[in-house]
């Protein structure tokens, strides 16, 4: 049985064809920048992220950006964050001039460690950007407090997150600006790439929608330089066929993590770490991150058996080549370091099935135990 990562036509198709009218009533209408699509998925969206604002966004890395810009942060500020994400946290910071401040995680939910978080606050502190990974919140509170005291920004990356929440309140509102993704791949994907900010500060929310069109109101009058970082229209109809469904995806992830965790301990492989889900917050399993020893052994075994499988990520920020100038060594950043070479995401996708799963489970069993 082959198991893939992650099944995109599973879930394509039982909407195929409420998807293709989607994308036929924008073709029909040939309004395909900003227009109904856009403001009604704007609007569904804050609605469903409990936040006055919501913007759509060309990518989650332009959502990161955009929110950089709009709280003017620049050459000579710094902006924390964890070593261990997608590129795009701290690729985000360097490209408007600023400088990547990086602290290790926790290793048990590869978040940013809030003490750490505090101890790397300087006097150039801008902003911190808390990255809720593989879809489990933060620790947010010790962080956002401590960022109020200083007058520091939050910048929530909750690409991997969406409607996933912390203390009962949704991730995205509870810094200065929520950056979500809607790559094809994250809880809520899109044909392509798009992405949205959340915010609940008006002033925030009216540079932000400048800045994703050119610093432009009314058209052709500049008041900023900001750059075009919109969502197209396609994108917004086919994200408003799929946001009913989002939380019940959520669900069928959840559900099948629970169905991994009986699975895993009816076969007692010790060697295997699961995810482990921290209080106070929900887990939306973007991804099903398991620690493992003889981690590339293992993916080559379950790669010629037919199961996807992915590595996030080998290689923490501090070691990366384009980061070199920050100075950062190897073993700056013991816990992301192990994690970089121990973690292996395994099919979690709604649609996976029991029968799958199985697979999967022993198809581990056998690597270990032959
Ligand atoms: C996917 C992702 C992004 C970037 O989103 P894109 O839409 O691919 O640009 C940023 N941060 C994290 C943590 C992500 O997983």
């Amino acid at each position: 049985m082959t198991v893939p990562l992650l099944d995109l036509h599973a879930q394509y198709a039982p909407l195929r064809q409420s998807l293709l009218d989607a994308v036929t009533r924008v073709c029909d209408s040939q309004r395909f920048i900003g227009g109904p699509e856009v403001e009604g998925l704007e609007s569904e969206l804050a609605a469903h992220l409990g936040t006055p604002h919501a913007l759509g966004m060309s990518s989650g890395t332009d959502a990161l950006v955009a929110a950089l810009m709009a709280l003017n942060i620049g050459p000579g500020d710094e902006v924390i964050t964890p070593t261990y994400s997608f590129f795009a946290t701290a690729g985000s910071v360097v490209r408007v001039g600023a400088t990547p401040v990086l602290v290790d995680v926790d290793a048990d939910t590869f978040n940013l460690n809030p003490a750490a978080t505090i101890a790397a606050i300087t006097s150039r502190t801008k902003a911190i950007i808390p990255v809720h990974l593989f879809g489990q919140a933060a620790e947010l509170a010790p962080i956002v407090a401590a960022a109020a005291a200083k007058k520091i920004a939050v910048i929530e990356d909750a690409a991997q997150a969406i409607g996933c929440q912390y203390q009962g309140q949704p991730v995205g509102s509870w810094g200065d600006v929520g950056c979500f993704s809607f790559f094809p791949s994250k809880n809520l994907g899109g044909f392509g790439d798009g992405g949205l900010v959340t915010t609940t500060n008006a002033v925030l929310a009216h540079r932000l929608k400048l800045i994703r069109n050119h610093g432009m109101e009314p058209k052709y009058y500049h008041h900023l330089v900001g750059a075009n970082f919109r969502i197209d229209a396609l994108q917004a109809a086919v994200l408003r066929v799929k946001l009913p469904y989002l939380a019940a995806w959520s669900a069928g992830r959840r559900a099948n993590a629970n169905r991994y965790r009986a699975m895993f301990a009816a076969a007692g492989l010790s060697q295997v770490t699961l995810p482990v889900e921290a209080p106070d917050r929900t887990h939306i399993y973007n991804q099903f991150v398991i620690g493992v020893p003889n981690r590339d052994g293992l993916r080559a075994h379950l790669d010629a058996s037919g199961i996807g499988t992915e590595v996030y990520y080998p290689v923490p920020f501090h070691l990366q080549e384009c980061f070199a100038s920050l100075g950062y060594k190897p073993g700056a950043f013991p816990v992301a370091e192990a994690a970089a070479l121990s973690s292996l995401a395994i099919p979690i996708y709604p649609e996976l099935t029991e029968a799958h799963q199985a697979a999967v489970v022993d198809a581990i069993r056998t690597f270990y135990r032959g």
